[in-house]
């Protein structure tokens, strides 16, 4: 197999075919502190897309309940303990070593197997193919917490405090991650699976596919799914007539898909960023997605040892233990949720970008504003500004400006009930 790069990992690693990247990529990232778990996601991704015949169990986006849900029934948890006994079978000891942190590497190097290199020779990538039983509900366990460990009936005296809570649990927002390095492409005897050059969104060729679900075994994230009526895989399109600006809305510029553009707790940013040659993105830290991946690190991949290099980040919950954060997100856990617990006068603006206008935000500015608060985070002094962002579209039109400090509207007195 080629060697190709994955900067999440820190180095090269095999992949079925060589290294190509798309002009721009699909990225998106979720904030897990704002979830409130309401589904309306994944309500308008199914009303949009996987509404027919044969579609009734196929959620591609769904919101699952962690540490105990998942979509299909204990995803994660099946692919992690093949990856364990691939390790203990070669001997290899997974482990990130951060000492050396940089540009290409930002969270470290990883030293153990993705799913590509711990494939057995019957596969591309190392999976399972999970049972129909297994696939009957997108959020089974839902809002089950762990056992709380607390005080003699239970109840903590003090109460639960940050930086964790005894006991917790908390929502993963889950698509299709577009992968740079997809496994479901790699598995795909038919070559039905590809990657759009002009913006990396990953696509199943609905007329090459003969539905032998090999996508579906080896998908580690399991969001490829099998239709029994067209006999074919189908999986989240990441809303594409919006991306290339052809939704009738959108007045001809890239837009934010349904499951974002629709998300009461606001929790999501989707946009498009510039790669390079080589696969790195190109320096733009005015790009809203670029800062807050690449400038302040608070957003970070899913399971990122996995090695299919996803482009769907995750502001880490704080309030859950970390080590089974680091197990999801890798070694970059701390920092993220240390820069979002106590945000840089920059990074809380841009905080506020998340699911305010349907335009993808292509660059943003801000206007500083007075001091407004000066408080203690963490036991350091920490200060509030009332700035001003702005966010522009494709075509360098702004698209949404926002106070650091949300506005109060009373009503005029002439209507005070809006019935
Ligand atoms: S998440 Fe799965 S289905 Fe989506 S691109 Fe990656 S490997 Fe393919
Ligand atoms: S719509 Fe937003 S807040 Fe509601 S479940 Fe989905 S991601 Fe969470």
């Amino acid at each position: 197999m080629p060697d190709v790069y994955n900067w999440h990992l820190g180095r090269k690693m095999s992949y079925v075919f060589e290294e190509v990247h798309p002009q721009r990529q699909f990225v998106a990232i979720f904030n897990i502190n704002r979830c409130i778990g309401c589904q309306t996601c994944t309500g308008a991704c199914k009303a949009t897309w996987t509404f027919s015949k044969g579609q009734e169990y196929m959620w591609w986006n769904n919101v699952e309940t962690k540490p105990y849900g998942g979509y299909p029934q204990h995803w994660d948890i099946k692919i992690l303990q093949q990856l364990d006994q691939a390790h203990s079978a070669a001997g290899v000891k997974a482990e990130w070593d951060t000492s050396q942190v940089n540009g290409s590497t930002p969270y470290g190097t990883y030293n153990g197997l993705t799913i590509t290199e711990a494939a057995g020779a019957e596969q591309q990538a190392l999976g399972y193919t999970p049972t129909d039983l297994e696939w009957r509900a997108p959020n089974f366990y839902e809002d089950t917490s762990t056992a709380y460990k607390g005080g003699g009936l239970g109840i903590s005296p003090e109460g639960a405090t940050l930086p964790e809570h005894q006991t917790w649990f908390f929502y993963l927002q889950r698509i299709c991650n577009h992968c740079t390095y997809p496994a479901c492409a790699a598995a795909c005897p038919r070559k039905a699976i590809y990657k759009r050059p002009e913006d990396g969104i990953v696509l199943i060729d609905q007329a090459r596919c003969r539905g032998y679900r090999k996508c579906v075994e080896q998908c580690p994230y399991k969001k490829s799914m099998y239709r029994g009526t067209t006999r074919t895989s189908e999986k989240c399109v990441a809303c594409y007539p919006r991306v290339e600006g052809s939704d009738p809305l959108s007045d001809g510029v890239p837009m934010e898909t349904r499951c974002m553009a629709v998300c009461p707790g606001k929790i999501r940013l989707n946009g498009l960023v510039d790669v390079a040659q080589d696969g790195s993105w190109s320096e733009s830290p005015q790009h809203p997605l670029y800062h807050l991946i690449q400038v302040e690190k608070v957003a970070l991949p899913l399971y990122p040892q996995f090695g299919t290099e996803p482009n769907v980040y995750y502001i880490p919950p704080r309030w859950a233990p970390r080590p089974y954060l680091r197990q999801m997100f890798g070694p970059g856990v701390d920092l993220a949720i240390q820069r979002y617990t106590a945000p840089s006068r920059t990074l809380l603006a841009v905080l506020q970008l998340f699911r305010t206008t349907q335009r993808m935000i292509f660059r943003f500015e801000i206007e500083e504003g007075p001091l407004v608060l000066e408080t203690e985070v963490n036991g350091q002094p920490w200060s509030m500004y009332n700035d001003t962002v702005i966010g522009f579209d494709a075509n360098g039109r702004e698209a949404i400006r926002l106070s650091v400090v949300e506005p109060i509207y009373e009503r005029p007195v002439e209507r005070l009930n809006s019935i």
